[in-house]
């Protein structure tokens, strides 16, 4: 059953307007009658029957609220070290679908594409367009913010979580799961990501003085686009959030 997102407070009747309507009525081709599951922003989550199609938006009923969270137990915020090209892409929707609450990505000393301005507003645009897309699919209960590109100083000022992991390459003693056990009960994260080129000496300093802790993910090197998926996948298993 398709899922859609809308950008009101949940009510019995509700109107989908905009991209969203036009994908129901002129893609979808869907009639009154038919069933969708709708997000309101107060985070209710519904079925709801189609009514009618008009000009200005589609109209719904709601017939019954689903109790289910999609959600983790975990609030992950992903730190990702800025990736070249469509790496940033892969990153994004596999960590929407994962089950990530927010994703800051950082402009880090050894990344090797720079983003400022405008080019970097209209980057993030496209990222959050992604996040809504890998939401709907994966049937979260909310769309990850992606949050505008941060320096590591401006990251870890905004996002002082109260567990904070650095995944760091040249770790060699602490490994992820020690560390996650070390936490107790996990209920917010900050996970740090390099970029291709690593995390540099005085970022990896910065991190540790803001409480972040370096951990390996393993003797071997895993890409910037593989590392967060794999610390994200350990850790929800590691909670419990892939099934017992
Ligand atoms: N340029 C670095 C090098 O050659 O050693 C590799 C950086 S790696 C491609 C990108 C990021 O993934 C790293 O900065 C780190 O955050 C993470 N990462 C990759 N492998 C890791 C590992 N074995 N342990 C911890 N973090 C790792």
């Amino acid at each position: 059953m398709h899922r859609f997102f809308i950008p009101q407070p949940y009510a019995a009747e509700m109107v989908i307007r905009d991209v969203d309507a036009k994908h129901i009525s002129k893609v979808l081709r869907m009639q009154p009658g038919d069933k969708i599951q709708i997000v309101s922003d107060d985070g209710v989550t519904a079925i709801a029957e189609i009514t009618s199609l008009q000009a200005d938006g589609v109209r719904i009923q709601c017939l019954e609220k689903l109790a289910e969270s999609h959600e983790p137990s975990v609030k992950i915020t992903l730190a990702q070290g800025l990736a070249k090209g469509e790496k940033m892409d892969f990153i994004i929707q596999k960590a929407v679908e994962m089950g990530v609450s927010s994703i800051v990505p950082v402009a880090m000393e050894h990344s090797v594409v720079r983003l400022e301005g405008v080019k970097a507003e209209k980057k993030v645009e496209r990222w959050q367009k992604i996040a809504e897309a890998a939401a709907k699919q994966s049937k979260r209960d909310i769309i990850p913010q992606v949050q505008p590109v941060q320096t590591v100083k401006e990251m870890l000022a905004s996002n002082d979580l109260r567990h904070k992991i650095i995944a760091y390459e040249c770790e060699d003693r602490l490994g992820l799961k020690t560390a996650l056990r070390g936490c107790g009960t996990l209920q917010e994260l900050l996970l740090i990501i390099g970029p291709e080129g690593g995390i540099s000496e005085a970022e990896l300093q910065q991190a540790r003085a803001n409480g972040a802790v370096p951990v390996s993910l393993g003797r071997r090197i895993l890409r910037a686009e593989t590392a967060g998926v794999v610390a994200l996948a350990a850790i929800l298993y590691e909670t419990g959030d892939l099934g017992e």
